[in-house]
């Protein structure tokens, strides 16, 4: 018996270490070994209610400070924090205008001058007004030079002398590459840089020099910048982040639960969609396969690049409460609706069905309206897509469909979508890079991903 089972793991070794395992087995240590990378052993700054907090951005022009600067003072105002915004930059023209207008439309406080060309003082008398106003979060944008110049980093650590702030966060951009370390160290060199934002990260750059920078300044990454807009802007996640940068997302974990759905027995709905048509219980099975996929935030975790926005608990609370409610009024419709191919015509035909559902799920006559608008929408979306030839042919999607006809697609998806969905989702660049990375990696999975998309 003994040598029987000592025998018998010597061969699960060498299954283990032979082709596709040991590929995973690298794959893991690597992935286990960058995520050391990012951590600096520190803990990352986190601001204090009730107090004055000083955060002070620093870092090259062009690396997205400014932009930065109002998507961090969005973010706190958004979470209910007493916020505001100063302009010390005096070097660039319009740099006043750029953070006035970013504050202007998210309503958030701001100070500088058009006038005062000494952003210390600048700075200085900002700084006094918010904290004499009892500003909570109170954010200085800073200048930056094209290169580290020596003018750039005096003036810097002027203002921080004026100022003392109580986090100073060095913003880089993702793209920049090689130079990255020298360049980080710099900035940690001459004033104590405590956080780091990575922004560009929609881009193609991956952010490997990201990993430089909190070598150079001992400093955690806190957010990171996905797009131009405020709201493209999320906390760092070490695993999403490392995941992306070596190119593989979760999507094995990914299509492994696409797998458990079974989807691929779902002949008869393939063949449905491939003839471009859609009922009401196709709608719900979809939504049943997204309940049964478990957490939300779970699934969505595992496609890089994707808002973290929408896996922060209320949102996916909300998410799947939409989605029960919207389940319980199918519940209430009978067979004829249900499988109807233009379910919302049954309905506007006979309006009093309407109301009959209403009353059987509780709901007001609105909500049954809703959802029959919304069905519209995702028959209105399968028709399109039932029409693009070769998308339900299975194999490799990216091979049956060319980049335009995608690129089409996508746009079409945006705009059928509930934008409160789509926003849920990071907008329009989320979920483009969902559909880049189903493409790239599970194409073929079209059908699991019929209910995302829905959603
Ligand atoms: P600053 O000179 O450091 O203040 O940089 P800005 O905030 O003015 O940003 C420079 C450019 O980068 C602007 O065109 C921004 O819209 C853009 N930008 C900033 N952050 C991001 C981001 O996360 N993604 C993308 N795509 N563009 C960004
Ligand atoms: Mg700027």
């Amino acid at each position: 018996m003994q040598r029987l089972s000592m025998k018998r793991s010597a061969i699960d070794l060498e299954e283990m270490a032979s082709g596709l395992n040991k590929r995973k087995m690298i794959q893991h240590a690597v992935f286990k070994e960058l995520v050391k990378l990012v951590d600096p052993g520190v803990k990352a700054w986190t601001p204090t209610k009730g107090k004055q907090n000083i955060i002070m951005f620093v870092g090259l022009q062009g690396s997205g400070k400014t932009t930065t600067c109002s998507k961090l003072a969005y973010f706190y105002q958004r979470k209910g924090w007493k916020t505001c915004l100063i302009c010390a930059d005096t070097y660039r023209a319009g740099a006043f205008d750029q953070l006035k207008q970013n504050a202007t439309k998210a309503r958030i406080p701001f100070y500088g001058s058009y006038t005062e060309m000494d952003p210390v003082i600048i700075a200085s008398e900002g700084v006094e007004k918010f904290k004499n106003e009892n500003f909570e979060i109170i954010i200085v944008d800073t200048s930056g030079r094209h290169k580290q110049e020596d003018s750039l980093f005096e003036e810097m650590l002027q203002v921080a002398n004026a100022i003392q702030p109580d986090n100073i966060v060095y913003v880089m951009d993702a793209s920049i590459g090689q130079a990255c370390e020298a360049q980080a160290k710099a900035f940690k060199d001459k004033v104590d840089v405590a956080s780091v934002i990575v922004t560009k990260l929609d881009g193609h750059a991956k952010g490997g020099g990201a990993l430089s920078a909190v070598a150079a300044t001992k400093s955690p990454i806190i957010f990171i910048g996905t797009g131009e807009h405020i709201d493209d802007f999320e906390p760092f996640k070490t695993q999403p982040f490392i995941s992306k940068l070596l190119g593989m997302g979760d999507i094995e974990g990914l299509i492994d639960k696409v797998n458990e759905l079974k989807l691929d027995d779902n002949e008869a709905l393939i063949e449905k969609l491939k003839h471009g048509q859609f009922t009401l219980r196709d709608m719900y099975e979809q939504f049943q396969n997204i309940m049964k996929m478990g957490p939300f935030s779970q699934i969505l975790g595992m496609i890089p690049g994707f808002g973290t926005d929408f896996m922060s608990k209320g949102n996916e609370q909300e998410s799947m409460a939409r989605l029960k409610k919207l389940m319980t009024i199918m519940d209430s419709m009978n067979d004829q609706e249900l499988d109807s191919t233009d379910g919302a015509k049954v309905f506007s035909k006979q309006p009093g069905r309407i109301q009959r559902v209403a009353r059987g799920s509780g709901v007001s006559t609105r909500d049954v309206q809703e959802l029959l608008t919304q069905y519209t929408k995702f028959a209105q979306m399968v028709k399109k897509m039932g029409g693009i030839k070769g998308l339900f042919k299975g194999g490799d999607m990216s091979k049956n469909v060319n980049p335009s006809q995608l690129a089409k697609l996508n746009q079409q998806m945006a705009k059928m979508m509930d934008p409160r969905v789509l926003h849920h989702m990071g907008g329009m660049a989320g979920l483009q890079s969902m559909m880049r990375q189903f493409q790239q990696g599970a194409a073929g999975n079209m059908k699991g991903m019929m209910g995302f998309n829905n959603m």
